[in-house]
């Protein structure tokens, strides 16, 4: 086990589950409609957007700062990274272990400007079959046929 897994590795698979669970949950509520590639880019963009603006208007307009509204509206970032995440058939915990591995292999010893313009880390991301075997594996793990595309 290298440093990279090592990291992912920390990620348990009850926090992994969690993830899971409100991505189950959360796309409950998510239509036929919403499948859509620009639906979910877009609605994840527009709720980031919200987050900016409620963050906009407290430094420039005078408006109060509430935790509550940041978080309401990073709860509908969430909805959103889920249903992506649902669209190209991956789970909430794979997309957290995969941001884990990149920050790992890109910042291995925390962040660093220098790393940081020099971004030599794809080397150790995974490659598409690697990808594609961690896809087939969750898909397994959940019980999903093996669709032919
Ligand atoms: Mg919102």
């Amino acid at each position: 086990m290298n440093a990279v897994s090592e990291d992912v590795a920390k990620l348990t698979e009850k926090e992994l589950e969690s993830a899971n669970e409100y991505q189950h949950l959360a796309m409950r509520t998510a239509t036929h409609k919403c499948y859509d590639l620009a639906n979910a880019a877009l609605g994840l963009t527009g709720e980031a957007g919200e987050v900016a603006d409620i963050i906009k208007k407290h430094l420039y307009q005078g408006h109060g700062l509430y935790p509550s509204e940041v978080i309401e509206e990073l709860g509908d970032v969430l909805w959103y990274v889920a249903l992506m995440a649902d669209y190209f058939n991956v789970t909430l915990g794979f997309v957290m272990q995969q941001n884990i591995a990149k920050l790992k292999a890109r910042y291995p010893e925390g962040f660093d400007p220098v790393r940081s313009v020099n971004r030599e880390y794809k080397a150790e991301l995974l490659t598409m079959e690697q990808w594609e075997a961690v896809v087939r594996e969750i898909r397994k793990e959940l019980g999903e046929e093996e669709q032919d595309e």
